[in-house]
């Protein structure tokens, strides 16, 4: 029985950061469906929900990263730790899986602190990589820690790759739904509306990476990621639009096989490959009918959705290409969902944020944050002049 190989990381207990976000929901009910003890839950601000789960969860740790302005009722400031050092401290609780669903650069700190004690950390927090890649790799080698991505194609690709050797790739082939304009070339993107690219067709996600998913910046990230990841070089790494979301991502060997993961659209299941990784336990989700299941690849079009290869141009330029990258796209995300911008402006907001960022190492948490800092001032910056026009 698979029960034998049950044991160390995968019955640790659980540490949930981002424990409010979509990510630490699911995180939350796969935990319940696992019977795993939650030991400590982190959100970014004060919430009525942060202080549901606290009384949900009586023993187990709670800390939020921004300390709230007003006064905080007793009983809070009694039950919650503030700052971002609290944090990061539960990410550092020995002997934990820590999954990191903190939206932003935030998330970092926490993803090194996980490695540097230790523990396994279930990544779905992209911008530990985007942002601070190199800095994770060396915590990752430097010490005893686990990295087990959560991010679906990831997860996919880790699976395919269980018993390869990394040497015998040709290269992985990474899906994309394609978002909710992909198909519909007759939409104009200059004129879609805010609940229009929030409508994805397949997942249920949060705003940013819904948005991100219409203009297929998140696979630019999933490319930069896998780049991370799997040790691959960029040439390595293709895009494929699969409109069905069911093959997660795909692995091409030296010998032309190609492995695959199927499964439904669900990120229960790749946060629970986390948690229980190497042994498996039953699913929450239904498995995929396969019986009149038809399997559709098409390229991307990459001049309707540039972001994709800026995602290339950012991540071969390397060094703080990814950090910039990742931190102008939060602010023309959010620039757009307060439709300040049109949704085609995002990826050109990105762009000018790149070219006026000029080249800089990543050799320290303070360069990652640096860097974060200054694409998200770039674009800041790129919307201003837009907005004077
Ligand atoms: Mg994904």
């Amino acid at each position: 029985m698979g029960s034998a190989r049950m044991v160390g990381p995968a019955l640790n207990p659980i540490v949930v950061l981002g424990a409010t976000g979509s990510i630490g929901h699911q995180t939350l009910d796969v935990a319940v469906r696992l019977d795993r003890k939650v030991v400590a839950l982190a959100s970014g601000s004060l919430s009525d929900e942060i202080v549901d789960l606290a009384d949900r969860y009586p023993d187990a740790s709670i800390a939020v990263a921004h300390t709230p302005e007003g006064p905080v009722d007793a009983a809070i400031e009694r039950r919650i730790e503030f700052g971002s050092e609290a944090v990061t401290a539960l990410a550092r609780l020995p002997g934990t899986t820590v999954v990191n669903g903190i939206v932003g650069a935030a998330g970092l700190e926490s993803s090194l602190a996980a490695l540097e004690s230790g523990n396994r950390l279930a990544l779905a927090n992209k911008e530990s990589l985007l942002t601070g890649g190199s800095l994770v790799l060396s915590a990752l080698e430097s010490g005893s820690g686990e990295l087990i991505p959560v991010d679906s194609e990831h997860s996919a690709i880790s699976q395919c790759l269980e018993g390869e050797s990394l040497e015998e790739i040709r290269r992985v082939i990474l899906t994309a739904s394609g978002g909710p304009f992909h198909s519909r070339p007759d939409v104009d993107l200059d004129e879609v509306s805010v609940a229009d690219a929030l409508a994805h067709p397949t997942w249920d996600m949060g705003k940013r990476i819904s948005i991100d998913s219409a203009t297929l910046m998140n696979k630019a990230f999933e490319v930069i990621e896998a780049h991370f990841l799997f040790s691959l070089d960029y040439d390595q790494i293709d895009v494929v639009i699969h409109p069905g979301s069911f093959v997660h991502s795909l692995v091409e060997f030296i010998d032309g096989v190609v492995k695959a993961e199927l499964g439904p659209p669900d990120m229960r299941k790749p946060i629970q490959r986390a948690l229980t990784w190497p042994g498996r336990m039953p699913a929450p989700a239904e498995p995929i009918d396969l019986m009149g299941t038809a399997l559709t690849f098409s390229a991307p079009d990459r001049e309707r959705f540039p972001a994709l290869d800026l995602g290339y141009e950012a991540g071969r330029r390397g060094e703080n290409g990814p950090a910039v990258l990742n931190a102008a796209d939060e602010v023309a995300v959010a620039a757009f969902l307060d439709r300040r911008i049109r949704f085609t402006e995002i990826v050109e907001v990105v762009e000018d944020a790149l070219n006026a960022v000029p080249s800089a190492p990543i050799s320290t948490l303070a360069d990652a944050l640096a860097a974060d800092a200054h694409g998200r001032a770039a674009a800041a910056e790129a919307i201003a002049r837009r907005a004077s026009r």
